[in-house]
């Protein structure tokens, strides 16, 4: 019967009482995109623009990108889209870009870094998404990937406003989710990457399955961090959302609402079962199980104690 219900979950996303959280999908191309767009789905809260460079010896073109990016633009005609520029390096290094042999790579020139040896990139990249933002008529959410400083969000803030975009940044650094105040003063929108700021806050490599008790999202010390970013969203009154698999979990949902969050992104097959959990609660609900999930002193006591204020 929960089964039925789940998959009779048509959206939009609200609590009980009525407080409005975007259900969106994370997508990766044109066919993910259209994929994700019969899904019950409000918008894209994260398209990974870096899978299309991974198996290129070159730079796609800007004639390429720009196709590219329309594509998943007008998948989702008129509602809302945030596309993230180029997240390579680490686990996923590209083939056109010389810098292979970083013993640490998970610590080293990845996301946004790249600005600093090969600007050209990412920023033949948002002149891709400005002509596909115009063509398409639409104005897109556009955020970098791997901010640790302000200055680094000012920059990008820079370059995406100057092309008529809305600009934004990822929060998954530590020290961008210290500073998350700071940085929304600069952009006008962040979105937390869990995956990466669970790894970076544990010190625990996410792809290791023996570290996966401390690569949990319901890490207290995690949860703590984004509590301070979704102080500063609501200070600035601005957007904070979710795109990493945190957004998935129905429970962690109502926790992330709880502390500020109001979008949540991830694999569309699991929107259905986060929308009809958060439908089912109250926004002082949410906040209730907040403060229990921060009070807890292991992930899985965060887990039980917010349980115990939206039940399973
Ligand atoms: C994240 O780090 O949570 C995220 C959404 O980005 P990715 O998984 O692509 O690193
Ligand atoms: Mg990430």
């Amino acid at each position: 019967d929960t089964a039925e219900k789940i998959a009779a979950w048509r959206g939009p996303g609200a609590t009980a009482d009525g407080e409005p959280v975007l259900i969106l999908a994370n997508v990766a191309d044109g066919v993910s995109a259209r994929a994700a767009a019969d899904a019950p789905v409000q918008g894209v809260g994260l398209f990974r623009t870096e899978l299309a460079f991974l198996d290129r010896a070159t730079e796609p073109t800007l004639e390429e990108q720009t196709a590219l990016y329309r594509e998943v633009i007008d998948a989702f005609d008129g509602q809302k889209v945030v596309i993230r520029t180029l997240d390579a390096g680490s686990d996923k290094p590209l083939k056109f870009v010389a810098n292979t042999d970083e013993p640490n790579p998970a610590m080293g020139v990845r996301g946004n870094r790249i600005v600093a040896t090969y600007p050209e990139i990412r920023n033949g990249q948002l002149d891709a998404l400005a002509a596909a933002a115009k063509g398409a008529g639409a104005v897109p959410w556009v955020m970098a990937p791997m901010i640790a400083t302000v200055d680094e969000a000012r920059e990008f803030a820079g370059q995406v406003r100057g092309r008529g975009m809305v600009p934004g940044v990822m929060i998954e650094v530590p020290s961008a989710a210290i500073l998350a105040d700071k940085i929304l003063a600069e952009v006008d929108f962040v979105s937390v990457g869990t995956n990466d700021l669970t790894q970076y806050t544990m010190a625990a490599d996410r792809m290791s399955p023996e570290l996966a008790s401390l690569t949990d999202p319901w890490q207290p010390a995690v949860l703590a961090l984004i509590e301070m970013i979704g102080r500063a969203g609501e200070k600035h009154s601005k957007s904070v959302g979710v795109c990493g698999e945190a957004a998935a979990d129905p429970l962690l949902a109502c926790v992330l609402v709880g502390l500020g969050v109001r979008s949540l992104s991830s694999a569309p097959a699991a929107s259905p079962a986060v929308g009809l959990k958060l439908g089912g609660v109250t926004l002082q609900q949410c906040r209730d199980a907040a403060t229990a999930a921060l009070a807890a002193t292991s992930a899985s006591g965060a887990r039980d104690a917010a349980r115990a204020v939206v039940g399973a």
